[in-house]
């Protein structure tokens, strides 16, 4: 593996591999040599990349590399690899030593909720039931993962992962390895998903509006097939069409893009959407320094929101109406790790009183007493992997 192209190609590999090996976990299938190989064999390509403290380099076009913190991707392997090989014993005993407290924690869940009916599952996805990655392209959810998460899916009426990130090319569904239908897939907060049909559902955008967006896609989509500026969609956040908006990257946390560039490319974007439509009349530009987010400034006929003001409760009212999900019925678990994913709280209190919420702290102290004082029965856990295994122990009581 040289290239940044061949590493997430390899990684989309390990999807479809992972794909096949879910399913067979979830059937209890003895699994032969033939079916992990892929995965042993892309963990020792990725092992072998060279590196430069603590990071691996790859190429980009010409001479030009790239240095990236490949942890996410090596780490998911090799828990996969000790699931598969040795069993699930194998992997909660490795967790255990690399999470603290990894064994209380989950025992404080299951004491808490072991009792408990649910109906409703709706859950953020990064750092709360998936473990961070700097690039979403390659945060390939792992088979461990998906089987934990699907077992406790397959006792509910209803199981929803809620991300603020796109649906599609590259969004949740294409690094998504549970069984199709066991999820609906929400994404852009809610604003769009697919549902357990396998269909695209969203929320209502004007033709005209739309169209102005999809033009700029595409112009954007071509703009980064030119070999000189690929690597906008390949650092980062990349590029990412979400609804009603689309998110491209100047720069990364690695700062692998010198800061002339970064900004040339910046203008370059601007004076695109400024070609395609009166800014004020149909985007609005946001710039971070890492990411440039190109939004459409829609009026949300629904809701009189601005779409900028769309938040993952309005995600959850939107679901419930158009998804069914029925959370009168109470039994809502709803989990999540940002201040983004809190209003979901209220949200499905709105419902029910039956809700309840655990919240990952990823260490960030201020976050869980903040997220405890507004909600103050939140159950807090300090990892995805702590949360997901304490999901498959409900699923199995
Ligand atoms: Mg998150």
């Amino acid at each position: 593996m040289e290239t940044l192209k061949t590493f997430y190609d390899l990684m989309f590999q390990t999807r479809d591999a992972r794909r096949l090996l879910v399913l067979d976990c979830l059937e209890n299938k003895t699994l032969e040599h033939k079916d992990i190989l892929p995965l042993k064999q892309a963990l020792a390509t990725l092992e072998a990349t060279p590196k430069k403290e603590n990071q691996y380099i790859l190429k980009l076009e010409g001479e030009k590399t790239i240095a990236l913190d490949l942890s996410y991707e090596i780490d998911e392997l090799k828990k996969d690899l000790l699931f598969l090989e040795k069993g699930e014993d194998a992997l909660l005993k490795f967790l255990e030593n690399i999470h603290a407290d990894f064994e209380t924690q989950i025992k404080s869940v299951v004491s808490a909720l072991s009792a408990k009916k649910f109906h409703t599952l709706i859950t953020d996805r990064d750092g709360t039931v998936n473990n961070y990655c700097g690039r979403y392209a390659s945060s390939i959810q792992s088979v461990y993962n998906a089987v934990f998460l699907t077992r406790f899916a397959k006792k509910l009426d209803n199981a929803v992962i809620l991300t603020s990130a796109p649906l599609r090319s590259i969004g949740l569904v294409d690094i998504s390895v549970v069984p199709q239908g066991a999820f609906i897939h929400a994404a852009s907060k809610g604003r769009e998903y697919i549902n357990k049909k396998n269909k695209r559902c969203h929320f209502p955008i004007k033709e005209e509006k739309q169209k102005k967006l999809d033009e700029f896609n595409a112009e954007l989509s071509s703009l980064v097939k030119n070999p000189q500026y690929a690597k906008f969609a390949l650092i980062g956040s990349g590029l990412q069409f979400k609804f009603g908006q689309t998110t491209i990257a100047r720069q990364d946390i690695t700062k692998s893009i010198p800061k002339d560039e970064s900004l040339r490319f910046l203008k370059l974007v601007e004076n695109l959407v400024s070609r395609i439509g009166n800014q004020k009349q149909f985007f609005r530009i946001e710039d971070t320094g890492k990411d440039v987010e190109i939004i459409l400034t829609v009026e949300n006929v629904q809701s009189g929101l601005d779409p900028k003001d769309f938040d993952k409760g309005d995600g959850v009212a939107f679901l419930e109406k158009h998804a069914s999900l029925h959370m009168a019925k109470g039994g809502n678990l709803i989990c999540g790790d940002t201040p983004s994913d809190i209003p979901m709280i209220p949200a499905a209190l709105h419902y029910s009183n039956d809700t309840t919420a655990i919240f990952v702290s990823n260490g960030n102290e201020e976050f869980e007493q903040k997220v405890k004082r507004l909600y103050p029965n939140t159950i807090v856990v300090s990892t995805p992997d702590i949360l997901v295994t304490a999901l498959n122990a409900l699923a199995r009581d």
